[in-house]
């Protein structure tokens, strides 16, 4: 039994109303709802099942284990998917996999698979997961708290000898922090291409594809379709700081952003800057900082979360005495809406334009690969997440996701929740990542009980 259970009894339930944000915050109003109702229970009575909760010392237990392969000297984890240390973590997850009774299977992109059948064969699965590679230094929760946890809930439902009327399936995705490898190959989108790329630990996606049990030849195995999958659901850390900030337990997501990335180039003339008056010049940087400025203005010129950033510039010559020729830099737009970075796109190359007319530079902006559509999580799993929360007792706040996840790739094929739940300060991609044991238990435990109401049909009403 869970030992956060007394713990949950003591948290308030009080949402911070009234907060009423530039961020265009909702609060969702996470009342108790009486949704359990007798049906498909293997032996338990429904206020036996309402109170399992997952083993909260064994999740914390198991992350700190996780974290110890590829844990490095300053504190963090090097766990780069493909690496030595991704293929014996996955290795561990496996086997945590087995002992929560668990079937499981690698399927051709390398992810792992774990099955537990259903009472009704012909109900579809309810899939739920994360990954467990890292960014070089990355912290110990990001992708491992949603796949332990998803580990964790069915475990604990198999200890209570309870048994889902749908199919339940863990996923450990493969190399999420290179490009959500894993997710897009089973949404039938990895193109062979992307295969020949070189990831973190040095090897092409093909060689780690392989080195993780894959078929990377059998792509289109991995795939599945619109219509095979109940719900898709991940618990994942904030990497932001809304939550910590305002004190609230539970981040329900509304979406996760699409984020737009162009290499911009802005070509000038490399010339003498002792011997070049002011007004002959075609200076590309001084054109480039105009740019960058004009970024500022147009994301900031409307309201809602949109961001926008310069975040990488490379100036040639690049040299003290010589006007420079040529930058080359990075723009990137992220929003919940293709539509609006679409627009401030088109605002902000407008504004290129008169840049380049008063410094007598080109101005072109190529698309890059890296780029992703924003993706809606589905409305009644919102809400049925919401519910979740309130049953336990704690606070919720409907959220933008800033960060790309799986759960965008699989929002394509199937209805998406995720979960989220607060880092202390606010830092993620960082071996100073930190939550609290309490607010990883409270995740799981929404994370169970919205398992429980899907499988109950709470999609089908
Ligand atoms: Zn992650």
């Amino acid at each position: 039994m869970a030992s956060g259970g007394s713990k949950l009894s003591e948290i308030r339930q009080t949402s911070p109303l009234g907060q009423k944000e530039s961020l265009e915050l909702f609060l969702f109003v996470t009342g108790s709802v009486g949704f359990f109702q007798a049906h498909a229970l293997s032996g338990q009575t429904e206020s036996q099942i309402k109170k399992i909760r997952v083993n909260a010392a064994r999740l914390e237990t198991r992350i700190a284990e996780l974290a110890k392969f590829g844990k490095n000297t300053q504190g963090g984890v090097d766990r780069v998917a493909f690496s030595e240390a991704d293929i014996k973590g996955r290795g561990f997850v496996v086997s945590l996999m087995r002992e929560a009774g668990l079937a499981v299977r690698i399927d051709e992109a390398g992810n792992i698979i774990g099955r537990k059948e259903g009472t009704d064969s012909k109900l579809l699965p309810i899939v739920f997961g994360s990954h467990i590679d890292t960014v070089p230094n990355g912290g110990k929760y990001d992708g491992a708290l949603g796949v332990l946890a998803a580990i964790e809930c069915s475990q604990v439902l198999g200890e209570h000898r309870f048994l889902t009327s749908h199919p339940l399936e863990v996923v450990v995705f493969s190399d999420e922090e290179g490009g959500s490898v894993g997710s897009r190959a089973m949404i039938g989108e990895l193109a062979q291409e992307s295969l020949a790329s070189v990831s973190q630990s040095g090897k092409s996606v093909r060689e780690g594809i392989r080195d993780l049990g894959g078929d990377p030849e059998r792509l289109a195995g991995a795939a599945r379709h619109n219509g095979e999958i109940e719900a898709y659901l991940e618990l994942h850390i904030e990497q932001g700081c809304i939550l910590d900030s305002k004190h609230v337990d539970i981040g329900v997501v509304e979406g996760i952003v699409g984020i737009s990335r162009w290499e911009v180039r802005v070509e000038g003339f490399s010339n003498h800057a002792g011997t070049t008056p002011m007004n002959m010049r075609q200076d590309a940087l001084l054109a480039s900082s105009h740019l960058i400025i004009a970024v500022n203005r147009a994301v900031t010129s409307r309201p809602g979360n949109q961001v926008g950033t310069v975040g990488k510039i490379r100036v040639e010559p690049g040299a003290v005495d010589v006007i420079p020729g040529l930058v080359v830099m990075s723009l990137e737009l992220r929003d919940l809406s293709a539509d609006k970075i679409r627009a401030l796109f088109e605002l902000i190359q407008k504004e290129s334009r008169s840049i380049e007319e008063k410094t007598g530079t080109k101005i072109t902006f190529f698309p890059m690969d890296s780029s992703a559509g924003p993706a809606l999580t589905d409305p009644r799993v919102q809400k049925c997440i919401a519910e979740a929360a309130g049953e336990l007792g704690l606070s919720a706040l409907l959220l933008l996701s800033g960060a790309g996840h799986d759960a965008q790739n699989m929002a394509r094929i199937a209805p998406m929740g995720m979960i989220f739940i607060p880092r202390a300060g606010g830092i993620s991609h960082s071996s100073r990542e930190f939550s609290k044991p309490e607010d990883l238990a409270r995740g799981a435990n929404v994370l169970l009980k919205t398992i429980l109401k899907i499988d109950r049909g709470y999609l089908q009403r």
